[in-house]
């Protein structure tokens, strides 16, 4: 399966979902194997294209997918590829229901049991968030109990027709012209009745299973996003198409960028004289510290906008931008020689600072015994 997938489904890089669907339908319908029987070239094209269909009709592994080709989904824990038809088929029935009307295939008529979802939680550093990166997630589902093998007997032992229900799990009232059935209440639909209970698993037929997955966090994500991973939730009990994990995503907050979407922001203190006569500050950026021109006759709340300074967005179109604040800052303490300066700048500008002798003097002396 080294071919493209944009090419495998003759669409262009940017085609939208029902492009590609479009696209998909007609090339399943081209390679499907009930109307080509026993071509091996059919049947592998087949697989190819619902592949390919599979991968870039979810919008998360498209988004791993431009990033990292294929390689970037075969390591990933939800994505395994299509192993068989069956596989195909009930992933397309979860997908579309039964939109290519092609009826059954291999005595699939029996309706597909869906397992449970599950979620994780997976810690993140700023960066990781800003790069993307694979990482393990530990998870945690039911599974068959592997003492009693899911029957929830003790070993040696069966569980026997339920005697309420006779293994119908339905018990039926009649009602006047009406028969209305009902989850046996002896049982609760089980249709069994445990007389031994697997001591493992306490009857239940289940028991936990603790994993560990290694996910690819696509770069861009943020706090409080969710990724599906389709697939390694809980299989059912009976057999059927096993459910979604949803990792949960928390992402550390920088030192002293703050993120909004994309775009950074940050605020820099600069002086009196330098939002005057204009200069250079320095500020923290994603990859270290940026000079920033701080132009003449800046206001205090200015902002300066870094091009392309920010995070790379999550659905592959450029990059978020870095505002810069300039915040004007008013010294609390300042020296002799300062003040006078002030002063005679204030006289200069017109505007002397009102004559109180020893103004200053008396607000640090007041300071310093606050403190
Ligand atoms: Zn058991
Ligand atoms: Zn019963």
């Amino acid at each position: 399966m080294g071919s493209d997938y944009y090419e495998l489904l003759g669409v262009t890089r940017d085609a939208s979902t029902d492009e590609l669907k479009k696209a998909y339908r007609k090339l399943a319908l081209k390679y499907h194997p009930d109307r080509n029987p026993d071509d091996a070239d059919a049947e592998e094209k087949f697989k190819e294209v619902s592949n390919a269909f599979q991968v870039l009709s979810d919008p998360e592994k498209r988004s791993i997918y431009d990033r990292y080709g294929a390689e970037g989904l075969s390591g990933q824990g939800g994505f395994s590829g299509f192993s068989d038809f069956n596989d195909i088929f009930s992933s397309l029935s979860s997908m579309f229901g039964d939109v290519f009307g092609f009826g059954g295939f291999g005595g699939r008529s029996q309706r597909v049991q869906r397992g449970a979802d599950i979620e994780a939680d997976l810690e993140l550093t700023f960066r990781d968030a800003v790069d993307g990166v694979r990482k393990e997630v530990e998870v945690r589902r039911r599974v068959p109990c592997s003492e009693c093998s899911g029957s929830g007997a003790a070993p040696g032992t069966s569980p026997t027709n339920c005697p309420t229900c006779h293994g119908k799990g339905q018990v039926v009232h009649g009602q006047g012209h009406f028969i209305v059935s009902s989850t046996c209440p002896t049982c609760r639909g089980a249709g069994v009745k445990i007389t031994d209970p697997c001591k493992k698993c306490r009857g239940r037929g289940l028991e936990l299973e603790e994993d560990k997955l290694t996910v690819t966090v696509p770069a861009g994500v943020e706090d409080g996003q969710t990724l599906r991973i389709s697939g390694k939730g809980e299989v059912p009990p009976g057999g059927g198409i096993p459910g979604n994990l949803y990792v949960n995503l928390h992402v550390e907050e920088h030192e002293s960028l703050v993120r909004k979407g994309a775009d950074l922001y940050v605020e820099v203190p600069i002086t009196y004289p330098m939002a005057v006569l204009g200069g250079q500050v320095t500020v923290p950026g994603l990859d270290g510290d940026i000079d920033v021109e701080v132009a003449r006759g800046t206001q205090s709340g200015d902002v300066k906008v870094l091009r392309a300074a920010g995070i790379a967005r999550l659905d592959g179109r450029g990059r978020g931008d870095q505002l810069v604040r300039f915040v004007l800052e008013v010294p609390k303490d300042v020296s002799k020689r300062s003040q006078e300066l002030l002063r005679e700048l204030a006289e200069e500008m017109g505007q002397p600072v009102t004559k109180r002798s020893g103004f200053f003097e008396r607000l640090q002396k007041k300071k310093a015994r606050k403190r």
